[in-house]
Formats: structure tokens, sequence, C-alpha cells
């Protein structure tokens, strides 16, 4: 019988050391834990401090004791470069432990680092989980970062190897990633041993003898052991931006994560053993991590791969009939996918064409999905559509309807619903004081956090702690909601200076960084502005040095190609205009919230501590002279 959700989210707060350990009993550990929580010396809560597990043992070795050897623990799933292969459970355990066999020759051991720089292809999961196997760290990078992106990465995690791709497939057109990688080795200071390459059909990397490796002599290693580590041994470190340009590397754990997953899997997307989910997104980012390769492995389920786009390859209807063809029961993507899919076939003809029937539900994350797709999605498919609300640092979702819980109220259209079990979800004001239902404030998560939370960012104690330091007692999201009368959570969007494009976070500091170092600019403000398809793009307002007669045209030219070079293409960064004056503050802060306000033609109040307010309508014409802003910014 399934438990109420009011009931295991009070349990899981009365008592938390005794709610997760119950939870961790259901995984095949080498040495169980006895101890639930501890404070570690940065002030981190560490599950599980005296348990011994292998992640990849657990998605693997214990899947296959468990007679799942001959299903299927990975469909890859194609369309740009027309394959589809399926991997048993014992045939990805076979890959994984002889690729592991393969690194340590290489030297990698326990604790070293190892990058990943791959598309969504079976050998990037097989490399994820080798790594765990060793004890290694893995980093996964998204093959869509420029080179300077890639080196600030290896450079901060110093890995002893690299694995990466020849290249990916971009709808038809070839990206060969070598070259990316070479660069970024120019750049780094602490470039790897090795570098590991996957050679495909369609593009072949050179190699460099002496330091590169093939990736499939690897494979012909023997298979090696899963080696056991303490729970609160890293497993990965991913990058996400913060609010400056230096990335911020969030660290798993072994023991916490596998054990909140693993619940995940149950209890918020009602999977069982054997059920099929696909998730839309990429390796690189923290939801493709949990739950393209994570999460259904702990659980045993089946999991899609998908190389390739919503739309375009072939065409919108490539999710569905992937729904037909694998018998998906949860599909998982970010509410931009869905928009992309709408654009295109807003009648939803090509859904029709597919037999839907295996489908359960739809959850949306990465960014608030807003009514309008909510209503589309769900009237297209007749399943409930479940936003839900998380980040790198969580893991795992800390706001959701948790369709595998009894009496869950259901989802309501613009809500990412309710606490998960786990989390004590708050709204504070500027001073740290709950507010009042119906209110806005700051989004924050009353400590301990649950098990698979971040217990750390890599080789970066005071930022970590700058998470916990502002309101004493809370973990603070960096996101502002309110919550409703019927306790409904409503997320409002980042209160720092990061933006959210299409479901990627991105530090404005880090895109002013680059219009900054242009010799034309003084100074600059980088704003996302709203935007139909993407949810936000940035755009950038520029105030020239005196003396400088470059035009904006040129100058917009030059600015979206150094953005490009230096952050890649997924920061959509494609307006520039040319200021007078920005709007600041009379102590010289630069008024961003206001900015944004008015270019999406919301109402706002003057601020009052404004040191000019005439320069706000020369922003304005300005902004409307180019056609940008309020909510009508072209999609890139
Ligand atoms: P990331 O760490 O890249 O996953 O980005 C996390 C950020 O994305 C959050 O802080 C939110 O600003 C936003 N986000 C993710 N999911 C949602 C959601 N369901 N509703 C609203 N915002 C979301």
């Amino acid at each position: 019988m399934k438990l109420s959700y009011a009931a295991a989210h009070a349990a899981s707060l009365a008592d938390p050391a005794a709610f997760w350990l119950r939870q961790a009993r259901e995984l095949a550990w080498h040495t169980p834990p006895t101890q639930g929580l501890n404070r570690d010396a940065d002030g981190a809560d560490r599950w599980f401090a005296d348990g011994r597990l292998n992640t990849s043992y657990l998605c693997l070795d214990a899947q296959v004791a468990a007679g799942r050897g001959p299903q299927a623990a990975l469909i890859y799933d194609s369309p740009v470069t027309n394959t589809q292969r399926t991997y048993s459970y014992a045939e990805l355990l076979d890959h994984t432990a002889r690729l592991a066999g393969g690194l340590r020759e290489l030297g990698v051991e326990a604790g070293d680092r190892v990058l990943i720089y791959m598309p969504n292809v079976p050998e990037a999961v097989m490399a994820m989980l080798a790594c765990a196997r060793l004890g290694a760290v893995h980093s996964v990078v998204f093959g869509g970062f420029a080179p300077p992106e890639l080196a600030v990465r290896i450079d901060d995690a110093r890995p002893r190897v690299l694995i990466c791709a020849a290249g990916g497939m971009e709808f038809d057109r070839v990206i060969p990633y070598k070259p990316l990688v070479e660069q970024a080795l120019a750049l780094a200071t602490h470039p790897p041993a090795h570098v590991v390459v996957w050679q495909r059909e369609f593009v072949q990397a050179e190699m460099r003898p002496g330091r590169d490796v093939n990736f499939n002599d690897l494979l012909r290693a023997a298979p090696v052991a899963a080696v056991p580590v303490a729970a609160t041994h890293p497993l990965y470190i991913l990058y996400t931006s913060g609010t400056t340009g230096r990335p911020k590397g969030v660290v798993r754990d072994h023991g916490g994560h596998a054990v909140a997953l693993r619940y995940s899997m149950a209890a918020l997307y009602d999977l069982a053993p054997g059920d099929v989910i696909f998730t839309g997104s990429d390796i690189g980012w923290a939801v493709g991590s949990s739950y393209i390769v994570y999460g259904p492995l702990l659980r045993g389920c089946t999991t899609v791969l998908f190389e390739g786009k919503p739309v375009r390859t072939p065409d919108a209807g490539t999710f569905w009939r992937m729904v037909e063809e694998h018998r998906i029961k949860v599909l998982y993507t970010a509410p931009t996918a869905i928009r992309a899919i709408k654009k295109e076939d807003p009648d939803g003809l090509l859904a029709r064409k597919y037999d839907l029937s295996s489908l359960r539900h739809l959850f949306l994350a990465g960014e608030r999905c807003d009514p309008a797709t909510f209503a589309w999605a769900g009237a297209l498919l007749g399943v409930p559509v479940v936003d839900h609300w998380w980040q790198t640092e969580s893991g795992w979702p800390m706001l959701a309807t948790l369709v595998g819980l009894a009496e869950m109220p259901p989802p309501r259209a613009g809500s990412a619903g309710f606490p998960v079990p786990g989390y004590d979800v708050c709204i504070l004001d500027e001073a740290g004081q709950p507010v009042p239902a119906g209110t806005t404030g700051l989004v924050a998560v009353r400590l301990p956090l649950p098990p698979g939370c971040f217990p750390a960012l890599w080789q970066d104690a005071d930022r970590f702690r700058a998470y916990h330091d502002v309101y004493p007692g809370y973990y603070l999201s960096g996101d502002g909601g309110y919550r409703d009368a019927d306790g409904y959570c409503y997320l409002m969007g980042r209160v720092d200076d990061v933006i959210n494009v299409a479901g990627h976070r991105l530090s404005t500091g880090e895109l002013e960084e680059i219009l900054a170092a242009h010799p034309a600019v003084a100074e600059c403000a980088v704003l996302g502005l709203a935007d139909e398809l993407r949810g936000q793009v940035p755009a950038g307002l520029v105030v020239l040095k005196d003396g400088q007669t470059i035009a904006e045209p040129a100058l917009e030219q030059e600015l979206v190609a150094a953005v490009r070079a230096r952050i890649g293409a997924l920061a959509c960064f494609r307006q520039v205009l040319v200021v007078a004056r920005l709007p600041k503050t009379r102590s010289g802060k630069i008024l961003r919230k206001t900015l944004r306000q008015l270019a999406d033609g919301e109402p706002f109040a003057l601020p009052a501590t404004i040191d000019d307010p005439l320069i706000l309508d020369e922003i304005r014409a300005g902004l409307a002279r180019r056609g940008l802003g309020q909510g009508f910014a072209p999609s890139c």
C-alpha cells in the first residue's frame, strides 16, 4: 500500500535520520550505515558516514544479481545518426567493467578526476559508470560549451584523464569535438595526462601518440570489480553557473545520492523495475545525470538515451515516436522542448500518428512551466503534466507532485507543487522570517538538506558556505516564489544575477565580463528578456567609452561572436543595445530588476534610490527602436 504524501513528508521532517536510514535499507551496501546524519567541518550535513557502497555496483551488478541481466538497461535512440541500440544490464555491466579496467591501466584510481566531454551516447554513460566503479570522480561537461569554458573546468577539476567523442551531430551538421578539446588543453594550466577518444563513423579525430588512447582499446581490458567507497566519497562534480564568471563545481556523494534517487524513482515518478523512462535532457546537465543515468539504473528501470532534438530530427513527432516504439511510461523534459514542439505542430497532428497508451505522466523541470504549455501538453497527451522544481545543487526535486504517493493533491497550472519529503521549503522575507501564504519571498529550505543534495562545492568552501550564511539554518535557493493558501508553491524566477535560457543557467556577470572586455565598451549590463520559446534570452546594454564611434550593428556582431567563442552557442546571445548611461542606485549598483521589468513591459515602481530616472525613458525608447523587450524579443 502506498504511503500518503502528508504522512511521508511529516515523517521525513520529524526524524530525518530514521526516515532516510529506512530508505537506505533498500540498497545493496557493502557496509550498511548505522549513522544517518553528521555535520562536517565545513558545516555541511553528511549522510550515512559509516556506510560503504559503490554506485556503479548498485546500478549494474546489483541489478544483474536481482535477475535483471537480460532486461534492457539502456536504449540508445539517435535519429541524427540513424542508430538504435539496446544494452541489457549484463551487457552494460560488461562494457563498464572493462572500461574501468582500461582506465585503471591509465592510472585512474579512487579520488582521481576524469572529465567527460561527449554527446548523449552509450559510451558516455559507460564512462560515468566506469569512473564510479573505480571510485574516481567524473565531471561531465556539456558538449555545447566552447573551449574556454572547458578549460576553466579542466583547471578546476584537474582531471587525470579526459574522455571525449570525436564529435557530435547537430541536426545534420557534424561538430568535431577533438579540435575544441585541443584548444581547451592549450588554454588549460592543468591538462590531463591522457585523452581517451571515442571515434565515430562520421568523424575521426586525429590522435596524438603517447597521450591519446582509443576508447575501444580500453574496452578490451579485463573487467574489474567495483571498489567499495565511503558513502561520503565524491561520485561526481557537475559545474553550474553562479553569479560570477567562475562556475561552481557541485559535488555529489555516492551514498546520499543513491538513496535519494532510488527513493525519487518510486515516490516522485511511480516507476518500478522494468518500467521505461525517457528523459529528454543532456548527460551534461543535472537532469540528465540524475534521470537519464543514475536514477533509472538504481531502480532497475530501462532508460532511453536520446541523441537528437525535440524538433527537426526529423520532425516534431520524434518524442511521440519514441513513446510508441519503446513503450515509455514517463517522459521527462523541459518546458522549452514542449514549446518548440508546439511551435512546429500547434495542433498536435504528429502526436496522433502514434500509440501513446504506455505514457502515464509528463514531467517538466528546468524552468517554470507556463500555464499555456501546461494546458497544451495535458490536452494533447491526455496524461497529467507535472511541473517540478529543483537545482543542480539539490540533485533531485525539491517541489513536486509525488505521483507515487497516495492522497497527493493534483498538479495545478503554474505551480511546481508541494515540498518533497526531506525538504522543509520555506518562503522568507528579506529579514529571514517566514512570510504568510500569498506573499512572494525568497525560496529557502530549512536545514538539514536530505540525502542527494550537494555536500560541498569542489574545493570552494567559501562559496559553499555562502548558501547557508545569509539566513543561518537555511539553504537559500536564489529563486523567488510564494505558497498559496492551499499549500501549492509557485516559482517566480531568480532573485540574483542568474538567468535561465531554455532551462540552462547563465550568469549575467560572466556575460558582462565578456562584453566589458571589448575595447570600445565602458560598462554594460546583461539582462534576461522574456522569450516565448526559451523562457529568457540574454541581451546586452552597453555604454561606449568616450570618443568611441563604432556603430551599433558592428559592435553587436563583435560581441555576439565573443560570447559564442567564450561560452558557446547555448548562450543564445544575439542582441546588443548601445545606451548613453545605465540606471543605477546612488551607491552605484545597476538596477537590474527595474531594467528587466522595463524590458518585459511589466509595471514597476520607480526605485527610490535611482540616481537619474530619465535614463529609463531613454532605454525604453532604445529598446522600442530595436523591437526588443515587451515580451516580444525575437527567438534565436
Ligand atoms: P539548474 O541548476 O541548471 O538545474 O537550474 C536551476 C534553476 O532553474 C532554479 O534555480 C530555477 O531558477 C530554475 N528552475 C528549475 N526548475 C524549475 C521549475 N520547475 N520552475 C521554476 N524554475 C525552475
